[in-house]
């Protein structure tokens, strides 16, 4: 691995600013990588660097999943049924982070509209994880974390509904952050479910996460869900956790987690207590319930959302003897299978006669989830869990079983639903692969919840520049 490529992205933009890096440098050492790029992480690559623009993040180019509109650059969302769109207009936090000097190097690999935790859902292909390449990336950003991880990018953004962003950094040793609801701009992400879908960086480290999420957040008069984020972001410094209390879910017994993760976790929960957290336990007894809701709200927004595509507005277009059979010939051949499953499940739960049964009971489970995580942070600053219940699996191992992989999300699921943020960070290995500990905070406490986790981070000494190489 080249000098260059071994900086933190935060490294990479104080060198360029120092004058001792030049960005054009900088970007083509990226840009050459993800041109070699063999776990399938990229879908586009750019061709060259675009001028300097003097903004504060100094020419450090940034990895971005498919599903940002990226102006006359090919978004597709992972999908066939999106082939060869090429937006009129750029999402806004891509704009953002341009602007504030974030260059796109790249469109990431994802699950079909992001529908998945494995990647394996992409019109594209999986991505293979650079830890172990017959095993998944997590998804649905899994191209965003393979690409991180193996430094073919120094950072990325991606999106979270139930896990996303979270997920697929955990089982790629590296750090994800899906903020608060409304903190970020969803206009030009291609929408999924869009009262829990969210953008977020992928990160080497915590302050690189900081760092773009700095330059990501803010209100949109294009999203009338976003909001001002209400103090500035700050760059983590803490290295203890004194007055921290930590709590962890009553109900988390190790029951359907690997025992090695468990190990991870219970480490780390230790480490923590080192560095002066206080450890409790706190009820949030509604969360079991959050798969199921998730898997109810999640895809009513989808099947909705996802009206659009009929071979008329983006993308493919099938053939057929009249417009009806055009419509449906176009859907039947540019979604994937999972797509096609959440599209049945979320109109069959929005029909009438079933939306008080599944619909709106799935609102109310919701609202429940939301009050726990409420009550809860009433007693302790942060809840904690594992990321995910395992390391990263072998490919193909849960295809033929949607329940086995929706069970992924056991534990990222509840906070989109509640709408608070989470952070996931590499706290060590099990059987050679990544396991993420995750921090979830009241809405807006990213502040705070980046410093935890940095201080975190510094005891932790996780160390994944072996797969960089
Ligand atoms: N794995 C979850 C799903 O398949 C979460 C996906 C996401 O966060 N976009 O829906």
């Amino acid at each position: 691995m080249s000098e260059i490529t071994a900086l933190t992205a935060a490294q990479a933009a104080a060198a360029v600013e120092r004058g001792d890096l030049d960005p054009r440098e900088l970007f083509e050492a990226y840009r050459e990588r993800a041109a070699a790029d063999d776990l399938n992480a990229y879908l586009w690559v750019a061709d060259e660097a675009p001028a300097a623009n003097g903004g504060p993040l100094h020419g450090v180019p940034l990895a971005v999943k498919d599903l940002f509109c990226v102006e006359n650059v090919p978004s597709q969302a992972g999908s066939r049924i999106l082939e060869g769109y090429r937006p009129p207009y750029t999402a806004t936090v891509v704009r953002k982070l341009a602007e504030a000097g974030a260059p796109v190097l790249g469109k990431t690999n994802q699950d079909e509209f992001a529908m998945g935790s494995s990647n394996e859902n992409s019109a594209y292909g999986p991505v293979l994880n650079p830890w172990d390449r017959t095993r998944v990336p997590g998804g649905s950003s899994g191209g965003s974390a393979a690409a991180v991880a193996a430094g073919s990018a120094p950072w990325a953004i991606g999106t979270d509904t139930g896990g996303s962003i979270r997920q697929p950094a955990a089982l790629c040793g590296i750090v994800g952050l899906k903020p608060t609801y409304g903190a970020v701009s969803r206009f030009g992400m291609i929408a999924f479910a869009s009262s829990l879908d969210q953008a977020g960086p992928l990160t080497r480290d915590v302050t690189d996460a900081a760092l773009l999420f700095r330059h990501m957040v803010g209100q949109d008069d294009r999203d009338s869900t976003s909001v001002a984020f209400p103090e500035p972001v700050a760059l983590p410094s803490a290295q203890r956790l004194d007055g921290i209390r930590l709590g962890v879910p009553d109900d988390l017994t190790g029951e359907g987690v690997e025992p090695g993760v468990m190990g991870r976790f219970e480490a780390t929960l230790a480490l923590a207590q080192e560095l002066g957290a206080a450890i409790t336990r706190v009820p949030i007894p509604h969360a079991d319930y959050a798969i199921s809701a998730y898997y109810v709200i999640a895809p009513a927004e989808a099947s909705s959302n996802l009206a659009r595509y009929d071979g008329v507005r983006y993308g493919l277009r099938s053939n057929g003897e009249d417009l009806l059979s055009m419509y449906t010939q176009t859907r039947h051949d540019g979604f994937g299978a999972e797509v096609k499953r959440r599209i049945l499940i979320g109109t069959y739960a929005l029909s009438s006669g079933y939306y008080d049964a599944y619909y709106g009971r799935a609102q109310r489970v919701r609202t429940k989830i939301a009050d726990d995580f409420r009550a809860a942070f009433e007693s302790v600053d942060f809840v904690v869990t594992p990321t995910s219940p395992g390391i990263a699996f072998p490919l193909g191992a849960k295809t033929d079983d949607p329940l086995a992989m929706y069970l992924n999300d056991y534990f990222t699921a509840p906070m989109p639903l509640a709408g608070i943020p989470a952070i996931s960070i590499p706290c060590g290995l099990s059987e050679g692969l990544p396991v993420g500990f995750q921090l979830a905070g009241p809405a807006f406490s990213e502040n705070r919840m980046l410093d935890a986790a940095h201080a975190l981070e510094q005891a932790l000494e996780f160390d994944g520049s072996a797969v960089r190489a």
